[in-house]
């Protein structure tokens, strides 16, 4: 797969430095010569300026003075790592008075280094770049905790906190938001008649169907042989024409060992404006899964919604 297509792959951007520093001189000096380093520089002059920035823009690393005026560097830190939104932000500390015992709370306040002023330029540049790789790494791995690894689908992990966020933003924002469950049909059988290894490819396969949406879906294993489908912007009408295609072209391959197999899935599709105004990601996938259990039910290779079922 590639994850990049997905939207995951942060690193496409050009890495962000934000340095909380009250020195106006100090500010000229990193913009001057971080600029080769090819990072986007940002300062801030204070600790509640930094904070808000570092919400909003998200920097890969924070250079941060321990000498503000205000709140102190130590302040600052432990607001950022108290923040979900900030925690995982690399921070170098930088101070010219950093006792040992100060030193100490530093990193285990969480800071990833230090560096001591004045610095030399070339050290600063250097341990910026060993942050980044960090970061970089630290992304890799979240990402491969949630993709699932025999399809590189998103896994149950990543779909379940991604319907709570995907409710709440519909939710604040009044957009439409659809879901799709779906399931292999007679899926056992295969694996019986065939071997798991077929069953295996067949999942692979089923998957890269589900991944032909548009960009914006959210294509996920939930478990087994069943997958749910996160559509944003996107109604119950549109979201079953989509679902309609993944089942059309799923029934329609023709399998490469096996010419006269034709196998089929069921999906069941449900509309966030269907619920009522406060419904929990719960009850949408509870809807969802009410229709997948109708177009079971009903004959099995269909799509279903619960407010108007369809036969395929
Ligand atoms: P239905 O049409 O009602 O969905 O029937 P089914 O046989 O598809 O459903 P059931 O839940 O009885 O069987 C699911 C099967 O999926 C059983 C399990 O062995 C198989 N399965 C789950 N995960 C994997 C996997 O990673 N690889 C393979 N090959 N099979 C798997
Ligand atoms: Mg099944
Ligand atoms: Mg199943």
């Amino acid at each position: 797969m590639n994850v990049a297509s997905l939207g995951i792959d942060a690193q496409a951007r050009i890495p962000r430095v934000l340095a909380i520093d009250d020195s106006e001189l100090m500010h000229r000096l990193l913009r001057a010569r971080l600029q080769l380093e090819h990072v986007d520089i940002y300062c801030a002059s204070n600790g509640d300026e930094g904070l808000r920035m570092a919400v909003e823009l998200q920097p890969d690393v924070i250079l941060l003075d321990i000498d503000l005026q205000g709140m102190d560097g130590f302040d600052v830190l432990q607001q950022l790592k108290d923040d979900a939104r900030t925690r995982n932000i690399a921070v170098i500390f930088i101070s010219a008075t950093l006792e040992m015992m100060d030193r100490v709370k530093c990193l285990d306040l969480g800071a990833i280094d230090f560096v001591h002023k004045p610095f030399e330029m070339a050290e600063l540049k250097a341990r910026v770049r060993s942050a980044l790789r960090i970061q970089q790494l630290l992304r890799m791995l979240s990402q491969r905790a949630q993709l699932d690894g025999l399809t590189a689908l998103w896994n149950r992990l990543y779909f379940d906190q991604r319907l709570v966020a995907e409710v709440s933003d519909a939710q604040r924002h009044k957009r439409t938001l659809s879901l799709i469950m779906c399931d292999i049909d007679h899926f056992k059988t295969v694996n019986d008649r065939y071997g798991h290894p077929f069953g295996d490819e067949v999942l692979a396969h089923f998957s890269s169907i589900l991944m032909g949406g548009r960009a914006s879906d959210i294509p996920c294993r939930y478990g087994g042989e069943e997958f749910g489908v996160i559509l944003p912007n996107t109604c119950a009408e549109e979201a079953v024409e989509v679902a309609e295609r993944f089942r059309a072209a799923f029934e329609s391959h023709r399998w490469r060992r096996h010419s006269d197999l034709v196998l089929t899935a069921s999906f069941g599709v449900a509309e966030l404006a269907s619920l009522d105004a406060v419904a929990t990601p719960a009850d949408f996938l509870a809807r969802a899964d009410a229709a997948l259990y109708n177009a079971k039910r009903s004959g099995r290779n269909r799509v279903s919604s619960i407010a108007r079922p369809m036969a395929a």
